[in-house]
């Protein structure tokens, strides 16, 4: 340690001033009674020159007795920290006989040496003071590991949330003050949930350490990164405009999107990316990552890949799907949810097949919600899997009786949300529900999308040959409206294509429909499966259908989807009763 000379010269360097006269330690009681208390003490005399110090503080500072002794008080200050602080302790020596504060110090190694200080003066010893050093590296250690663990993601480094919310505001109130805009651009990679559950979290660990790098190093003047948790990140920068914003976040995207190789695999991400501007689309952190956070949902809704920048049309949306998921919340205990059938009708025969079980909401306060409506806020608040659960479990109580009455050959079809796929154990739920309600197994069709073929073919594939091996059959819902691969149609037990509706529609009057129709029909039969026409409204349709060898139809032109109590009126008044294939 240096102390200050008393006259004071703060370019001298503790080795330039000549040492002093060495005087032995003096052993008066409160000397002895400070060596024996552990904490490092020292006394200086007038001048300013060191007296006497205790083994603790030599083994603080890593000096000797004879390095120290009449050395002046300088040594332990660290650049920046200036010769003030020494005019300070002395004046307030001066004035109130004591001084206390934190002060950057230095061992003799040059180490950093932070410490809190006590000096006083010594009573009757005239001009001597007592220098009391408590060590704060460790707590200084401490504080640091704390700040790196509250704001800094362990995985990659990068500044997590909370930080991103404390610098965003001040970024916020930076660009205010000197009129600049900002972006705030949220990018979340599409699927990766299912690589990481079918692949392991070894492997998503490693991408998202391959994407934190990428993103950071990547050439984007004034970005700041940060990762909020799972596969969200966030960039933050300046920015002229929404069209900047926009081009900035496909370039994000297309590092993305640059192959990842693991092993022997090669790995295809992609991402979406949700866009808020400073000022116009919030003045604080919270509006802002909020809206962009809408922003990216409705670009997850669109389709992999996409940008969306907010908007007030979006705003409103998100608020609509707020009170949808409130509602949705209480929908199953306040008996708000029920089920319509809708009939399959055999298209050569007439006679009727099945029925599709279709999902009604009507709150208690009113009104009907669509299931196109509130079926993908549940999909994405996760509450379709209770939901999905009760629509089976319900429709296989009911429809029992009718399967039952058409000699096990009437078919109940249940829609199926991909989330039930991804989260929850369909097998087990599956099969809870057919032990619970006597449902017959190979009465039940579970409609499903292309798009769950395609998101983890060998996990859905798994649990599709699970469920076939109880019985269940697989129908692919909307056929023609996906992106599937067509080879997919090979490798997964399917028994049925369903035609969308909207291919339907026009299937008599616009040449493209009916070419695709009647691909879709020759496609089905080619590969085994049967093929039924949905939305079908007028005898026209009916007939071109038939013509072209559809095997099976539902629609308007039937029936509407009925409540169950309806549904057994329209069979009564069957010719056939309905029940019979
Ligand atoms: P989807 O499975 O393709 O069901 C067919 C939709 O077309 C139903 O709409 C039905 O009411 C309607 N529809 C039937 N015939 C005709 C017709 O002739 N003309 C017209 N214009 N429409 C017809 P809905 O009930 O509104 O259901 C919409 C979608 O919601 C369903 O499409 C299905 O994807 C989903 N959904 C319904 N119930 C459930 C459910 O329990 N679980 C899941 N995950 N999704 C469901
Ligand atoms: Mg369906
Ligand atoms: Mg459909």
């Amino acid at each position: 340690m240096t102390f200050l000379p008393h006259e004071t010269d703060a370019s001298l360097q503790w080795a330039d001033l000549p040492s002093v006269e060495t005087t032995s330690v003096r052993h008066t009681l409160g000397e002895l009674a400070l060596e024996m208390s552990g904490v490092a003490a020292m006394c200086l005399n007038a001048k300013r020159r060191l007296v006497w110090a205790n083994s603790a503080l030599l083994a603080l500072t890593g000096f000797n007795h004879v390095e120290l002794t009449g050395r002046c008080s300088r040594l332990f200050l660290r650049e920046g920290q200036s010769d003030e602080a020494i005019v300070d302790i002395l004046a307030g020596v001066t004035a109130e006989r004591r001084w206390q504060g934190e002060l950057r110090c230095m061992r003799k190694t040059g180490s950093a040496l932070p410490v809190r200080l006590q000096v006083s003066a010594v009573p009757d010893a005239e001009g001597e003071t007592l220098w009391v050093l408590q060590d704060l590296s460790r707590r200084r250690a401490d504080e640091a590991l704390i700040h790196q663990l509250r704001y800094f993601d362990t995985l990659t480094g990068l500044p997590n949330w909370s930080w991103l919310q404390d610098e965003l505001s001040r970024l916020a109130n930076r660009a205010n003050s000197r009129n600049e805009r900002l972006a705030i651009m949220l990018i979340d990679l599409d699927r990766f949930r299912s690589i990481n559950d079918a692949r392991g979290e070894a492997v998503g660990d490693y991408l998202i350490e391959t994407l934190a790098e990428r993103l950071q190093t990547a050439k984007v003047p004034g970005a700041l990164v940060a990762r909020r948790d799972g596969d969200e990140f966030c960039v933050v920068m300046p920015c002229a405009d929404v069209g900047q914003a926009k081009t900035v976040g496909a370039v994000l995207q297309r590092l993305v999107s640059e192959p990842i190789i693991l092993g022997q695999q090669q790995y295809d991400l992609s991402a979406c990316v949700g866009i808020s501007m400073f000022p116009e689309h919030g003045r604080d952190a919270s509006q802002l990552l909020g809206n962009a956070g809408t922003a990216l949902h409705a670009a997850k809704r669109n389709h992999q890949g996409t940008v969306c920048v907010f908007c007030d049309a979006l705003a409103a949306d998100a608020q609509i799907r707020r009170r949808t998921e409130e509602g949705l919340q209480r929908a199953i205990e306040q008996d708000e949810l029920s089920l319509h059938y809708q009939p399959q009708v055999d298209l050569a025969r007439g006679t009727v097949l099945g029925v599709e079980a279709l999902l009604r909401w009507q709150p208690n306060h009113g009104g009907k919600i669509s299931p196109a409506d509130f079926i993908p806020v549940a999909e994405q608040t996760g509450q379709i899997i209770p939901i999905g659960q009760w629509v089976l479990e319900q429709a296989c109580r009911q429809a029992r009786p009718w399967c039952e009455g058409g000699a096990n050959r009437m078919r109940l079809a249940v829609n199926l949300s991909p989330c039930q796929f991804r989260h929850g154990n369909l097998v087990r739920t599956v099969s809870t529900v057919l032990a619970h309600t006597g449902f017959p197994a190979q009465c039940l069709e579970l409609e499903i999308t292309e798009g769950i073929l395609m998101e983890d073919p060998e996990r859905v594939e798994v649990i599709m040959r699970e469920l076939c091996a109880l019985g269940v059959a697989f129908a692919v819902d909307d056929f023609g409206t996906g992106y599937s691969s067509l080879g997919y149609l090979k490798r997964f037990p399917l028994q049925r294509l369903k035609i969308d509706r909207s291919f339907v529609v026009d299937c008599c009057s616009n040449v493209q429909d009916r070419a695709i129709v009647d691909s879709i029909i020759g496609l089905a039969h080619n590969l085994g499966l049967d093929v039924i026409a949905e939305g079908v409204e007028c005898e026209e349709q009916r007939e071109f259908l038939q013509a072209h060898g559809c095997d099976m139809a539902q629609g308007y032109l039937f029936s509407q989807p009925l409540p169950p109590t309806a549904l057994e009126g329209w069979f009564a008044r069957r010719p056939d009763g309905g029940l019979r294939p």
